[in-house]
């Protein structure tokens, strides 16, 4: 008999604790309860001292090939000024092979001392003979030197396409900065230069996100190249890793089109191990940090500009119908209130259709009017949050918003209240993958607006159930469930805030089977 018996201080879930040992077979529990009542002669025990067992974490929304990519290419996050970021692309550039392009990631203009985007001119300076691409932290806006711009064939001449605009000088002048759809011409005709990110690197990234204590995640994939420049096809660089991927993976596909689902859902059916198709991911607008979340009234910081809708309704819905017909997920990317407004009425619109709220997923919903947080839980849609997003926002949200939307700002307080299924995620490479920092964001949200913070037990249960739940799982203690757990150092319900921002992840069970982190396995902290 494949029995074992896994002894902590704890093993609790976010109701309560349930015992201090947990006795598994091969993949599912038997039963929750006492060591001194569990243990039987012969039967292996696994001891955690100082440990809590908690139902396997779980991460909704977070992009496993964005992440192997910021894993192995150049982060500009950690960039003081311009001539930090340009020593970063000098150096890049030097370890290149001729005439391949330098891609870069996590640009953070926040951050930057000059308070704003690099443009092309000092990117030519810096690299003048091969095509550069920096890519925003948010993936929603892109800077491109001059050689870039010539590969994707775009000039003065180029017209901003739908769903995206180029910003151009006083003069007209292009100045590389290219923001949601005008940046996909670019990252394609980059991404053919930049080397491609290998299945290797991609079981990596996975069992990183092991390392992190995540169990199972929604993996966001492009069927292409994707936003995370050089990246290659997403759905191939999956699909190639799936046999070696140790925690759960319900990926999201970013699709051209039905077909283009269709046949992607087909090759993630036809996939081995742990990955399974979930549905598609369509996008209605941008982000807060490029001004293109698209929003009721003017970004404070920014007169006369409310964002940018990348939502075609017809197109969503014919694209949505054909997810719910393949049995997936419909989950929108809504960060404005007038885009989540839009995504609303769209999904109101597919629950007439016949389709189950449970099914529908609003990704991200940071601003909502109170009226669209009631109708979100009259609705029974889920909100897919990502409360770390405000830890590398606390310098500008307010700035951005103004004080009277940050009320209504990541308002997950209001949507628990109105019984509005929580699912957390990271958007991870947007931020960090551990679960339990986002966790403790939930909680003191890095000092905004603190009357919308969860409770701890809230905060376990949207990274365990409420994620496990929009990606089709469960994550309970109950007998014949998946042995799926992340044993921690502390226990996340009565660890302050900041002792989830310091816990450590022991070991991480998948099925009954622990993954194996090899010492050497970056795990990444932003
Ligand atoms: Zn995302």
């Amino acid at each position: 008999m494949s029995r074992r018996l896994l002894i902590a201080d704890a093993v609790r879930d976010a109701a309560a604790v349930a015992g201090d040992a947990v006795l598994i077979d091969a993949t599912r529990i038997i039963t929750v309860g006492n060591a001194d009542a569990l243990r039987t002669p012969g039967v292996p025990e696994a001891r955690y001292r100082g440990a809590t067992i908690v139902p396997g974490l779980r991460d909704a929304h977070l992009h496993p090939v964005g992440y192997a990519a910021a894993l192995h290419r150049p982060s500009l996050k950690e960039a003081a000024d311009f001539l930090a970021l340009a020593d970063i692309l000098a150096e890049a550039a030097s370890v290149l092979p001729p005439r391949s392009a330098v891609t870069a990631l996590r640009l953070d203009d926040e951050s930057l001392a000059e308070g704003r985007l690099p443009d092309r001119d000092l990117l030519d300076r810096v690299v003048p003979d091969r095509p550069v691409l920096l890519v925003r932290y948010c993936g929603h806006v892109m800077v491109a030197n001059s050689a870039a711009l010539a590969l994707a064939g775009v000039d003065e001449r180029t017209p901003d396409p739908s769903g995206g605009s180029m910003d151009r000088d006083a003069t007209g002048r292009l100045t590389g900065v290219l923001r949601e759809t005008a940046t996909e011409p670019v990252a394609a005709a980059v991404q053919a230069l930049a080397p491609p990110i290998s299945s290797d690197q991609v079981v990596d990234a996975a069992t990183a996100l092991a390392a992190v204590g995540l169990t199972g995640v929604g993996a966001m994939v492009t069927s292409d190249a994707g936003c995370w420049a050089g990246a290659g096809s997403e759905l191939d660089a999956i699909v190639d890793a799936a046999g070696h991927i140790p925690i759960t993976m319900g990926v999201m596909v970013v699709a051209d089109g039905p077909q283009d689902l269709e046949r992607a859902a087909q090759r993630l059916s036809d996939a081995t191990g742990r990955v399974r198709f979930l549905g598609v991911k369509i996008f209605a607008d941008g982000s807060l940090g490029g001004h293109t979340a698209a929003m009721r009234e003017e970004y404070a910081d920014l007169p006369g500009e409310r964002g940018t809708d990348r939502l075609d309704p017809i197109w969503a819905a014919e694209l949505a119908h054909t997810s719910l017909g393949l049995g997936g997920n419909v989950a929108i990317h809504a960060i404005g209130d007038r885009a989540n407004g839009t995504v609303l009425g769209l999904m109101e619109r597919l629950i007439r259709d016949g389709a189950d709220p449970a099914m529908l997923r609003v990704e991200h919903a940071s601003v909502l009017t109170e009226d669209d947080i009631s109708r979100f839980g009259r609705m029974g849609v889920t909100a897919c949050v990502q409360p770390a997003f405000m830890a590398s926002e606390t310098t500008w949200l307010r700035k951005r918003v103004g004080p009277a939307r940050l009320l209504r700002t990541y308002p997950f307080r209001s949507l628990a209240d109105a019984g509005v299924p929580l699912a957390g995620g990271s958007d991870c490479p947007v931020e960090p993958p551990h679960p339990l920092p986002n966790m403790a964001a939930a909680r003191d949200r890095c000092g905004i607006v603190p009357e919308q913070a969860l409770t701890h037990s809230e905060a376990l249960e949207m990274f365990t159930d409420g994620a496990a739940r929009a990606i089709g799982e469960v994550a309970s203690l109950r007998p014949g469930d998946p042995a799926t757990f992340t044993v921690v150092d502390v226990d996340p319900v009565t660890a302050t805030p900041a002792e989830l921002r310091r816990a450590r992840v022991l070991d991480t069970w998948v099925a009954g089977t622990r993954v194996p982190v090899p010492t050497g396995v970056i795990t990444w902290q932003g």
